[in-house]
């Protein structure tokens, strides 16, 4: 079931300012833009939105940093000041990374404000109907367990603590929109066999350490990223080059972030990241920036690392970038990995998986008929590298160990040699 087309009415500011993405926000923030005289230049430039500016490197940095998504605390939307300070931060936060053209850091930033909007819903008893009907077909409650109905549920710590049952209402939700949504989730609680399907309907039920309205705050998370990552892509296009240049320091201190916080997760476990196949590389990469790798790729790098010897807490720390990153899960499933010695998958099931991403002339290696498991990739790599190491003692020269250099047919390990 798609995202409903005529969203609900919705007039309270400080909901607008809270949630800037929503759609019915964009006349708001508009108005706003006309009320104050906010223009492009206002906004990047002006005195009056350096405040909106500086929140929204916030925002910028944390989606980079926090694996819980933007900061919750902003500034206090309940004065009106407070408010445009909040809705511009989000657009121009937005309208840094579609400057970026970079599609990744696009993702990234919108799973960051999706967690957040997700951490906020779980509290928020006033706005959470109104805004899973902006972006789920079918969704219904039944008032449960006599709830105090506060406007907002007083809750602190991480998002695991917040997600624990508050006894708010039980929430349905239609079994197209679930379906459709689900699949992007990991756990077991969001696969169909384990849910309880009537009429059409699946009842998000409350269980301790997971509240039904946090349930649903979840699901309105992937909603959300896909719309708020839809928008910015739509408005990538828009970038010209004279904005591109004025927003150039910005969004060379995200790219310099999002740099350092990749070579951050593959230096975890030192030197010898030179020899990891590109798959390996990939996914790490992929899970520091915030991409959604699938359950296949993410068995082949807690399996492969179990191989190769990397301690589990290298292992698990390469999934903290994740956006359904849990700290209590992830060790438990890493270990289970290591404990029960997977072998990883193969080249072949890796390409089927959409886990390989080298396509012919790529990697001179990957290329080699022989080479259909990443482990011979690393095999082969250390070989070559402790041969270029010797011939480089023996002359004295160093070896330029170059992309052309990779071992080639006749370099091949051992046919014998199991993986
Ligand atoms: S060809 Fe094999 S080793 Fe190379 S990237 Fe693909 S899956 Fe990995």
């Amino acid at each position: 079931m798609p995202v409903p087309t005529s969203p609900p009415d919705i007039s309270d500011e400080v909901t607008f300012a809270r949630y800037p993405f929503l759609p019915q926000a964009a006349a708001w923030i508009r108005q706003m833009a006309i009320d104050h005289q906010i223009d492009l230049d206002e906004l990047l430039d002006g005195v009056w939105m350096e405040k909106a500016r500086q929140r929204a490197r916030i925002r910028l940095v944390d989606s980079i940093n926090s694996s819980e998504g933007v900061e919750v605390i902003g500034g206090d939307i309940h004065t009106e000041e407070g408010r445009i300070i909040e809705a511009f931060s989000f657009y121009y936060a937005r309208l840094v990374v579609c400057a970026s053209e970079d599609e990744r850091l696009i993702a990234r930033w919108a799973q960051a404000e999706a967690a957040r909007a997700e951490q906020l819903l779980i509290k928020d008893k006033s706005s959470i109907d109104i805004i899973a009907r902006t972006y789920i077909s079918q969704i219904k409650f039944e008032e449960n367990h006599g709830l105090n109905n506060p406007m907002m549920v007083n809750a602190s710590g991480g998002l695991r603590d917040m997600r624990k049952s508050s006894s708010g209402p039980l929430w349905k939700i239609g079994l197209s929109d679930f379906i459709e949504i689900c699949p992007k989730i990991t756990g077991s609680r969001w696969r169909l066999p384990n849910c309880d399907i009537k009429d059409g309907w699946i009842t998000l039920y409350e269980e301790n350490q997971y509240g039904s309205s946090a349930k649903l705050a979840r699901l309105l998370r992937e909603r959300i990223k896909r719309g708020v990552e839809a928008e910015a892509l739509e408005k990538m296009q828009d970038v010209t080059t004279d904005l591109a240049i004025r927003l150039a320091e910005p969004v060379g201190m995200l790219r310099n972030l999002m740099a350092s916080k990749t070579s951050e997760a593959i230096a975890l476990v030192g030197a010898e990241e030179s020899e990891w196949p590109p798959c390996m590389r990939k996914i790490v990469g992929d899970l520091s920036n915030g991409v959604n790798v699938n359950h296949f790729g993410r068995l082949f790098l807690a399996s492969i690392s179990a191989t190769i010897g990397l301690p589990t807490e290298s292992t698990v720390n390469f999934f903290r970038g994740a956006p359904d990153f849990s700290e209590s899960t992830t060790n438990y499933q890493v270990s289970h990995v290591y404990e029960h010695a997977y072998t990883p998958a193969g080249c072949a099931k890796l390409k089927v998986n959409h886990n390989c991403p080298v396509l012919p002339g790529d990697d001179r290696l990957c290329d080699q008929p022989w080479l259909d498991h990443p482990l011979k990739y690393i095999r082969a790599t250390q070989r070559w590298n402790a041969k270029n190491k010797a011939a480089e003692i023996a002359s004295g020269v160093p070896q330029n160990n170059t992309e052309d250099d990779k071992p080639l047919e006749n370099e091949s390990p051992d046919s014998a040699e199991k993986v």
